[in-house]
């Protein structure tokens, strides 16, 4: 009798309460790109949520009741990081009086660990007018497939701590998703491949990575500084530099005011080109690999003409 009760005892023990039969890994992150990748690695085993839609600005999102209220639940959190949540953060996780998904807890994850880094401030100096100016480094790493890569890799690693028994099948996952990740290289490459040095102009500082990456040059931007909207005298500046780089293309996310690029467009013979810069962005970008074919495929059209 009494060893059938230490086995029971075990037995429950072993079980952590995430794992209980039929249960899902209850995942909420900020913005629909870890989502979609979570969800790769994940497969079953998980229900994810996101905060963030990918037609909104994930740099300025309200810190909604809502959001208190997806976050109570949560066994995992994730960010993407770099201060690009400092914001709202904060003030959801608080609300949600949920300890588990507090940063340091094993239900909190910032997904940004290890990945390859742009623009990090070689100053310590920081001030408000330098604009929007994120101290870590630019944020918009997701951009680059190859950290996304990493991130699938954070992720599977987060997930096999918290639920160990599937841990085999979150490997098994991740390594899927690279292999997919490595074929859809090999085409957006080729087909961005014959504009390889070519100068774009951006709304944003979103697009960096994605530049560096696919060997294009982010050379000017129509925000005179991160966050800042454009003024005339700074639009002034980009036409002079897009007509002295024969820059014909101006890349720009979906949820900015298309008046200045279409101002600029006008004075250069540009185009504008609008794509999402996350997974949501628009009906096409259903998951991360269809977010980067409506990219490539929009900026190499683009570039053609
Ligand atoms: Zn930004």
């Amino acid at each position: 009798m009494r060893s059938i009760f230490l086995s029971i005892l075990l037995f429950l023990s072993a079980v952590s309460p995430l794992c209980a039969a039929g249960s899902k890994i209850k995942i909420l992150t900020t913005t629909e790109d870890l989502r979609s990748i979570a969800e790769y690695i994940g497969g079953d085993r998980v229900a994810a949520d996101s905060l963030a839609r990918g037609y909104q600005d994930p740099h300025y999102l309200e810190a909604k009741p809502s959001f208190m209220m997806k976050a109570k639940n949560a066994d995992l959190f994730m960010r993407v990081g770099l201060e690009l949540e400092i914001g709202y953060e904060e003030l959801i996780i608080d609300g949600s009086r949920n300890a588990r998904i507090r940063v340091g807890q094993p239900g909190h994850l910032d997904v940004s660990e290890g990945v390859n880094l742009l623009e990090v401030p070689t100053t310590t100096k920081i001030d408000r007018s330098m604009g929007d100016v994120h101290p870590m480094g630019n944020p918009h790493y997701w951009l680059d497939p190859e950290n996304v890569k990493i991130m699938a890799r954070n992720i599977a690693n987060r997930l096999s701590e918290l639920s160990p028994e599937n841990a085999g099948y979150f490997q098994e996952n991740l390594a899927a998703f690279d292999k997919k990740m490595d074929e859809k290289m090999i085409e957006w490459r080729s087909k961005l491949a014959p504009f390889k040095g070519r100068k774009i102009a951006i709304y944003h500082r979103s697009w960096p990575y994605f530049a560096d990456r696919f060997g294009l040059v982010a050379a000017c931007e129509l925000e005179p500084k991160p966050g800042i909207p454009p003024s005339p005298g700074h639009l002034k500046e980009v036409i002079d530099i897009m007509k002295r780089d024969k820059i014909n293309v101006i890349l720009m996310e979906v949820f900015y005011d298309e008046k200045p690029a279409e101002f600029v467009a006008g004075q250069t013979g540009a185009k504008v080109i609008v794509v999402p810069n996350s997974v949501g962005g628009t009906k096409e970008a259903k998951d991360y690999f269809s977010l980067m074919d409506t990219v490539v495929d929009k900026l190499a059209e683009g570039l053609k003409g």
